[in-house]
């Protein structure tokens, strides 16, 4: 199997398993309790949250532990919101490309009254500065904007928007799901003030991920009980997961420059064959692009046809198209690059993994070109289009 989907989840590593199952029978007590066992836990706990701080240059009070990077977008969204409303401010920007944990939260923030700008990703993928520049107002309580696009692979110019944020006096939330561990994150450098990340993106167990906030800004709580992160987030914390969490992200950290290196080489060489392809098209900025992300569109064909052919190679890759998504519309990811509905439609995401070998690399170029040529051999669009009864657009 060659498994080509690390933006949809990631293996744990061997070293974050052990952590986990390490606390699992050795620290098993609830860090709230004040016996021994209990401040073992604690102990696994606080030392969790030292080395995470340290990866993204923040404090360890101004680490949030939650169940997710869903969990954390929503809770610094809705605070921000929290916090703007008691001033009056009601206006928030985004971009039109965020993940869903985002644009639902400001969906439903609209229906609560605030109103909502969501900029433009221009056809590269990226936001311009410029443009959240000129989109701040005197009402404006925060800016969202994502570090790099899970679909897209797009890294944006965060640390510039976040200068002008500050210069502003406006909150900055940033997703950061796709890019801590993967890419150099600090929230210092970058000028952030809340930023949401999850231990399954970075070889981390699933249902466990962290918000930092920086120090001076209120949290409002999403779910109430116990004291627990500073009254912040209650609920008897995951211990041997988070413990697992801030192993894979030291581990990631450490390797980082490394294996991007080695990524980027494999990611080039996989655009460049996946190139000739007639009438295909990268999506997303090449230069400016997450190390592992290769996203494609062939015209005349269907995603998910696609992806299960693939999947009869031993493939597992992805695809922003409807079925995937259980939505009849494409990735609104994809649209909002300015990829029309049937260009979108036949789109693939290969989200290459740290070990992945030019064999690898040779062996997708080789599988992709035939399926996507079998694939248009009976395709009616495909029939259409070299009969010229339809424009080619890409
Ligand atoms: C995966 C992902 C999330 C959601 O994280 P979960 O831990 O799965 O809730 C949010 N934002 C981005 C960009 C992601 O890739």
């Amino acid at each position: 199997m060659l498994y080509v989907d690390n933006a949809a989840t990631t293996k744990m590593s061997a070293a974050a398993i052990n952590v986990m199952t390490t606390v699992i029978n050795e620290n098993w007590g609830n860090p709230s309790s004040l016996y021994t066992h209990g401040q073992s836990a604690k102990e696994v706990l606080e030392q969790a949250r030292v080395d995470i701080a340290a990866v993204i240059d923040a404090q360890p009070r101004e680490i949030y532990f939650t169940s997710g990077g869903s969990e954390a977008d929503n809770q610094a969204i809705r605070s921000a919101a929290a916090l703007g409303r008691k001033k009056g401010k009601m206006h928030i920007i985004s971009s039109a490309f965020e993940h869903h944990a985002v644009l639902h939260t400001l969906d439903k923030l609209k229906s609560e009254g605030f109103e909502i700008t969501l900029l433009d990703v221009h056809e590269n993928g990226l936001i311009r500065p410029e443009e959240v520049e000129a989109a701040i107002r005197e009402d404006t309580c925060l800016v969202t904007i994502m570090y790099a696009n899970n679909e897209i692979g797009t890294i944006q110019p965060i640390r510039a928007i976040g200068e002008i944020c500050r210069r502003k006096n406006v909150l900055f939330h940033v997703d950061a799901v796709q890019a801590v561990g993967h890419i150099p994150v600090s929230v210092a450098l970058d000028n952030i003030d809340l930023l949401s990340a999850s231990a399954h993106k970075f070889h981390g167990p699933k249902g466990v991920g962290f918000l930092y906030a920086k120090k001076g800004i209120a949290l409002s709580n999403l779910i109430e009980g116990g004291a627990q992160e500073r009254g912040k987030r209650a609920g008897t914390e995951n211990v041997p997961g988070i413990a697992a969490m801030a192993t894979a992200l030291k581990e990631a950290n450490e390797k980082l420059e490394t294996n991007a290196e080695h990524m980027r080489k494999m990611r080039d060489l996989l655009i460049e064959g996946l190139r000739q392809i007639p009438h295909s098209a990268l999506n997303g900025d090449e230069v400016n692009r997450l190390p592992g992300n290769v996203n494609f569109c062939f015209e005349g064909i269907e995603g998910e046809s696609l992806l299960l052919l693939l999947d009869d190679k031993g493939i597992c890759a992805s695809s922003g198209s409807a079925c995937t998504s259980g939505s009849l519309d494409p990735s609104h990811v994809l649209l909002a690059i300015g990829r029309v509905h049937d260009v979108a439609h036949g789109s693939l995401r290969l989200s290459i993994g740290e070990d992945i070998t030019e064999a690898d690399v040779e062996y997708l170029i080789r599988s992709v070109t035939e399926v996507v040529t079998y694939l248009r051999s009976f395709s009616p669009i495909w029939r259409d289009l070299m009969a010229g009864k339809k424009q080619f657009i890409l």
